[in-house]
């Protein structure tokens, strides 16, 4: 066991593997200016320090290799994924635009590939002929939101009075929506509507009716939110209510001082990242889960409203190579940096020595192998500790000054910019429940 790890007067199996998972992470933790000059080379060949000081690098390059690889051709062993095709294309391609390294010889890919996702309903499958499904048609959205400044036929590709009817197909007398048709009612598939029809401009009040009530009545006496009513809080769909709350302008409704007490709690003081329910481990992706509610719950307290009040104010612009960051302005983290209720720099410690695969690609822990999963939302939850609420358009960072990367917009999880600019898109178009039904 870490001298630093958690001391448990009764020792269960949660308390070993909590114990064992500290005395996991504790060796990425070594003080950089005490290692001798050959591991301070070897941590420099391979890119994880850099050269003129002791800062911990991200490995951009690499990972944007190892994100390449996930938009080519797939090995046999991604075979059971075949659902999650559109989920692939879109970790890979949101990463990539984190790191502002989406090519545009992609974007008429992406949109042929998508296209052949598409169901006359308007909603999206896994794949060719596969059911219209809620998560395949999120993530199907964002990735032709993402390309689609580059590719304005993405934009058309998305058929809006089909989804809009199909989305109403999906919505319950509860207020909540089915993941698909039959299927299950519960935050994720509430969410998922939500999230793409404020991004297409669709958010009538006949499709939003009752849906804050259904999304409150799923906060559990912990403060978080479960899936469904009585179910345990969960990370994943804490950020999926908190969101749609936040899109609908109805945060306000739930309980949000033990929302953040929750969130809060699930920061684990020693690891620095989150962990996604009360007694779990730490996991790399809830640093976005986790870490993009409390920047959703932080940025309405102080007025902003999320969707309506204009993007621009949720998160300040800056270029995301970092090359046009001032540098000099760049504020090391520390307990006290950025307006989040979470220790921002102790996150952005945890994503970049633990959660970063030397060969590129980002991970659960360190035990655990690289995916493109956890590599969206490790980069995802760092975009948010790096820009909601910093001061003055500031980036908060931590280590190089360089590991800036692009902002995410903490309610959609695509870049700020792409929000914008489908809002602009869509702006003028039929969103009236009689007109999109008819
Ligand atoms: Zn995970």
């Amino acid at each position: 066991m870490s001298a630093f790890a958690s001391k448990f007067t009764v020792e269960t199996e949660t308390t070993k593997l909590q114990q064992d998972t500290e005395a996991e992470v504790s060796p990425f933790f070594i003080k950089l200016d005490g290692l001798n000059d050959s591991q301070l080379k070897h941590l420099r060949d391979v890119g994880l320090v850099n050269e003129t000081g002791y800062d911990v690098r991200l490995l951009r390059e690499k990972h944007v290799k190892y994100l390449l690889t996930g938009l080519g051709n797939l090995s046999a062993g991604y075979s059971s994924l075949d659902a999650s095709r559109p989920w692939i294309a879109y970790w890979c391609l949101h990463s990539l635009d984190l790191l502002d390294a989406v090519d545009d010889d992609f974007c008429p890919r992406v949109v042929s590939t998508l296209k052949s996702f598409q169901n006359e309903t308007g909603g999206f499958g896994g794949g060719p002929m596969q059911l219209s499904h809620g998560a395949p048609t999120y993530a199907s959205c964002l990735a032709l939101l993402l390309v689609a400044p580059k590719c304005p036929a993405a934009y058309e590709c998305i058929d809006r009075p089909a989804l809009y009817k199909w989305f109403l197909a999906m919505k319950t007398p509860t207020g909540g929506f089915r993941m698909h048709d039959d299927g299950e009612v519960d935050v994720r598939g509430t969410y998922t509507v939500i999230a793409i029809a404020a991004l297409c401009n669709l958010l009538t009040p006949e499709l939003c009716e009752n849906v804050a009530e259904f999304t409150v009545s799923c906060q559990t006496y912990e403060g978080g939110f479960g899936g469904e009513p009585g179910n345990e809080a969960h990370g994943g769909y804490a950020f999926c209510a908190v969101a749609a709350l936040q899109i609908l302008g109805k945060l306000d409704m739930c309980d949000v001082e033990a929302l953040k007490g929750w969130i809060a709690r699930r920061q684990m003081s020693f690891e620095g990242g989150f962990q996604g329910r009360a007694n779990k481990l730490v996991d790399g992706c809830y640093s976005f889960w986790q870490g993009g509610a409390m920047a959703v719950v932080n940025a309405a307290e102080i007025g902003l409203s999320g969707f309506d009040s204009g993007v621009e104010e949720f998160i300040p612009e800056v270029d995301s190579s970092g090359d046009g960051v001032d540098v000099s302005k760049v504020a090391e983290a520390t307990p006290s940096a950025g307006g989040l209720t979470f220790d921002q720099g102790l996150l952005q410690r945890y994503v970049l020595l633990c959660g970063q695969h030397v060969e590129g690609g980002l991970r659960d822990k360190p035990s655990k192998m690289r995916d493109y999963y956890h590599t969206c939302y490790n980069l995802s939850g760092l975009s948010v500790s790096q820009h909601v609420l910093s001061e003055d358009g500031v980036p908060v960072v931590y280590g190089d000054s360089a590991n800036v990367i692009a902002p995410t917009h903490a309610c959609f999880n695509i870049r700020v910019d792409r929000v914008k600019a489908a809002q602009t898109y869509f702006k003028d178009k039929i969103c009236d429940h009689t007109e999109l039904i008819k």
